[in-house]
């Protein structure tokens, strides 16, 4: 799937990278600025009141003349279009001054003066000359009792220094965006190729090619984990898919051979001449051969539907002891003609909450199974009790045994050991039997060794309200 850059994770956390590096830088340089301002600022209006306190001294030593001499001089030593001196009376009228010529266009503040008067503070002002759009620092103060001192100082300087500072800071704020959004880039891409990865053998994944997998980084971190779980994800499939092939061979093979046989027998009917009782043996095996068919079929859908918890399970109270008593003496005559010693341990009383129904066909497999695989001559024995609460079933017998590796996948759908094909059988029983058990919250293994014999062991809750 191709996505638009835009709606990239990749894009969007660059996009934030930046932004808080911008609002980070924004809020340093601001915060900077105002310390520059007002430390420039406080600098000025030191000066400023240092040179009113100057004025008050040579008032209180040489009278207000002094102050008019001294306006003049120290102008011109400071320079004049740096630095202003007014000496007014409090009414506001200027009595002696510095050379205004530069700075004719200042004004005496009137709301300055007032404030000055009803304050009694030194009074601070920011101006800026209309004419020449220079920026002054003013300050009234009141250097003797009938006079004031207005004066000022050109903020030229300072206010360079600041838009210097400015085109400094604007010029580090884009390298720094531009710089943060190209590492944030580079990094967010470097961090999610990992997931690229996983997309691009994803992409690459169909039903015939379950083999590649996700390289992991190593570094055991998020993306590694990712890999390895979709890896083990894959595996997972892989082994459905595989036992999915499986068993639809097996369907086919096991469906194959009861259809081909009655297609046989049809052909029989067709071709030959028989009497009235041949057709009648023909039919009743094609009978036969579709009841088995249908068994398989129906045995198929059941264990589909309780697998999917949509079966259809009556559960009652029920004495398993008994029903255990009933199936091995539905099953002792087929015992007795292979020769089999056929004997059952069963406690009594064991009541579990089940559907008896299903329970009868899953130990009616197992014993059938048993008797099946044991030669003539051989030993079955049915043991039933009860231990913390479970009731233990265990079915044992002298038969032809099983290889470990075949102890798990003897209870997949269809699956036979190729060893016992010349039996008669579906693979299904212990699947069917295996299904039934879990759904009543019970489970059921096998212990097995070849030519020695097995023993099916059934483990099943006896208080189990919840099953199903
Ligand atoms: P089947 O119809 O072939 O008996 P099951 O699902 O009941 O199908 O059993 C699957 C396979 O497990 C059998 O084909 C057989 O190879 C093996 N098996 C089951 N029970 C026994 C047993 N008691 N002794 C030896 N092998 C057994």
């Amino acid at each position: 799937m191709k996505y638009k850059i835009f709606n990239t994770i990749a894009f969007r956390l660059t996009l934030w990278f930046s932004g808080i590096f911008a609002v980070c830088t924004s809020f340093v340089f601001l915060l900077f600025y105002y310390l520059a301002t007002q430390t420039i600022q406080n600098q000025i209006d030191l000066e400023l009141t240092d040179n009113a306190s100057k004025f008050s001294a040579i008032i209180h030593t040489n009278g207000l003349m002094g102050a008019r001499q001294l306006a003049i001089l120290e102008a011109q030593a400071a320079g004049e279009k740096l630095i202003f001196f007014r000496i007014l009376y409090p009414t506001g009228e200027v009595f002696a001054s510095s050379r205004m010529s530069y700075w004719k266009d200042v004004q005496v503040s009137k709301t300055a003066l007032q404030k000055l008067r009803s304050l009694d503070l030194n009074i601070f002002e920011t101006i800026e000359v209309p004419s020449t759009g220079q920026k002054v620092r003013v300050l009234y103060s009141y250097v003797a009792a009938n006079a004031i001192l207005q004066t000022g100082v050109a903020m030229d300087v300072y206010s360079k220094f600041l838009s210097a500072f400015q085109l400094v800071f604007i010029s580090a704020m884009g390298f720094i965006v531009l710089f943060s959004a190209v590492s944030g880039w580079l990094l967010v891409r470097g961090a999610l190729s990992g997931v690229e990865t996983i997309t691009k053998t994803a992409q690459n994944i169909t039903g015939s090619n379950l083999e590649t997998r996700v390289q992991g980084t190593g570094n055991k971190d998020e993306l590694d984990h990712l890999a390895i779980t979709f890896n083990s994800m894959l595996d997972r499939i892989e082994e459905l898919v595989r036992s999915i092939r499986e068993m639809s061979d097996n369907i086919a093979h096991d469906l194959k051979s009861p259809v081909t046989r009655i297609r046989g027998f049809a052909e029989l009917a067709l071709v030959h001449e028989e009497t009235l009782e041949d057709y009648r043996v023909m039919a009743a095996n094609t009978i036969e051969e579709s009841d088995r068919l249908l068994d398989m079929i129906n045995t198929m859908l059941t264990i589909s539907r309780a697998e999917a918890g949509e079966a259809d399970f009556t559960l009652k109270t029920v004495n398993l002891s008994g029903m255990i008593r009933e199936a091995c003496d539905l099953f002792t005559p087929l015992a007795e003609d292979k020769h089999i010693s056929f004997s059952n341990i069963i406690e009594n009383e064991i009541f579990v909450f089940a559907d008896i129904r299903m329970l009868q066909r899953a130990f009616s497999n197992l014993i059938d199974n048993a008797i099946k695989y044991t030669l003539e001559g051989g030993t079955i024995t049915i043991i039933a009790s009860m231990e913390n609460q479970t009731a233990l079933i265990k079915i044992k017998d002298t038969g032809i045994g099983i290889l470990p590796e075949f102890h798990e996948k003897i209870f997949e759908r269809f699956y036979r050991i190729d060893s016992s094909r010349t039996s008669s059988g579906t693979g299904l029983g212990l699947s069917l039997a295996r299904t039934i058990v879990r759904q009543h919250k019970g489970d059921i293994h096998v212990s097995s060794y070849q030519n020695k014999g097995s023993v099916f062991e059934i483990r099943l809750p006896i208080n189990n309200p919840m099953v199903i």
